[in-house]
């Protein structure tokens, strides 16, 4: 079988998968054909694909001559109608994108994202979800420390003290205990909020406190993720949030809600009643965010608040953010490949099933449908 690798659009700097994860290619009795330049911001020249046994093509050769495609955005218009019959591998947030993939069931095209895989044990070596958001946690406290114009350690110095930085971090997933964990190798104190109550013993266990709020909404069976709040419970969380966030220097906000809009953590209001010189990073400025203000990918000032709309803070650190996606891909291009390289689609794998959306011109996810 062939496997095509696309270079993405600007400004996005990663690649779906890199030179050393040619070998797992090979592996499955697969060749690797690589758009030129697609590994050019990833630090990967052709020359190091084509050292490990890739072909370099024309991204319109790539596609007409692979059978599987990966990418991590969706391809542009002109490029999905090349698609027409062929299948391809990304991180499409479908949901998002419903006509796309209307276009793409009536081309007959069969697209895998990697984002609508079922969060069970099995699916953790190809969730592209939670390799990104542990990027993104990190650089977000990093970026957060750059912009802050105070120390994040506690000093005691003959020229006097400096007090810790307070950090509030809203959502512990796997952005937000990456950032703890970060924001506490840094010497900040740590409040953390999320509606789902089993991760408090997580979040202690960075060394963060966990701020409760009564009455969460029931999230055991929606599959690791959060649920939708009832307005009395968003009104008590507004109040409590507004108390930690008047207090902090730092707020970095993580909370999504599976294939719908972030909810709004952060009002004008509240922001106006931060301290100058304090910094928002919003993580989940893709979805909206979880400020009233956040501009997805715009750093704007607010009352003297920085707020950073960063979605995509893991192409700040394109090398190891690709590795891990290219490790996500192999794992499961396993599942779809058989022992000859040939492609076998097996639909009762609920990893397969889950992360299909569109397949013999239908559309298969019964959420998208
Ligand atoms: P996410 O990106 O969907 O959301 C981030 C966090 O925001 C979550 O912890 C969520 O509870 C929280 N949140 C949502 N609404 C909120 C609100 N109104 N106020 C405060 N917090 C709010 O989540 P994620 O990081 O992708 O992961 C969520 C869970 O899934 C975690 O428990 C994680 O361990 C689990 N998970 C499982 C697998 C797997 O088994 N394959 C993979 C990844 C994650």
């Amino acid at each position: 079988m062939k496997i095509g690798v696309l270079k993405e659009t600007a400004p996005e700097t990663r690649v779906a998968l890199l030179p050393e994860h040619i070998p797992f290619i090979q592996k499955l009795n697969s060749t690797l054909l690589v758009e030129s330049g697609a590994g050019e911001y990833a630090f990967s020249p052709d020359t190091a694909y084509a050292n490990g046994g890739a072909a370099i093509a024309s991204g319109e050769s790539v596609i007409e001559e692979s059978d599987i495609i990966l990418c991590i955005g969706m391809p542009g218009p002109e490029r999905q109608r090349l698609l027409k019959g062929k299948t391809v591998i990304g991180t499409f947030q479908p949901l998002f994108h419903k006509e796309v993939f209307a276009q793409l069931a009536a081309d007959n095209i069969t697209s895998f994202s990697l984002d609508m895989l079922p969060r069970t044990t099995r699916a953790q070596a190809m969730d592209v979800l939670s390799s990104q958001a542990n990027i993104a946690g990190y650089k977000a406290v990093l970026t957060a420390a750059n912009l802050f114009p105070r120390y994040f350690p506690m000093f005691m110095t003959a020229a006097g003290s400096i007090a810790p930085a307070k950090v509030l971090i809203l959502g512990a997933g796997v952005a937000g205990l990456q950032a703890i964990a970060t924001a506490r190798r840094l010497g900040a104190v740590v409040e953390v909020f999320d509606t789902r109550p089993a991760v408090k013993e997580e979040v202690q266990s960075l060394g963060a406190k966990f701020v409760e709020v009564e009455g969460a909404a029931d999230a055991s069976k929606a599959g690791g993720y959060a649920v939708e709040q009832t307005e009395e419970f968003k009104q008590r969380q507004k109040e409590k949030i507004a108390q930690s966030a008047k207090k902090a220097d730092i707020v970095i906000t993580t909370a999504q809600i599976f294939g719908r809009q972030a909810p709004i953590l952060l009002t004008k209001e509240m922001i106006s009643d931060m301290k100058p010189g304090s910094v928002i990073i919003d993580i989940a400025a893709s979805t909206g965010g979880n400020t009233e203000v956040t501009e997805d990918r715009k750093t704007i000032t607010y009352n003297g608040v920085t707020i950073v709309g960063d979605s995509n803070l893991p192409a700040t650190m394109p090398y190891d953010a690709s590795k891990m996606y290219g490790k996500n891909m192999i794992n499961f291009l396993q599942l779809l490949t058989d022992k000859e390289g040939g492609m076998h689609l097996n639909f009762e794998d609920e990893l397969v099933a889950g992360a299909c959306m569109t397949h013999a011109g239908e559309i298969k996810n019964e959420r998208l449908k």
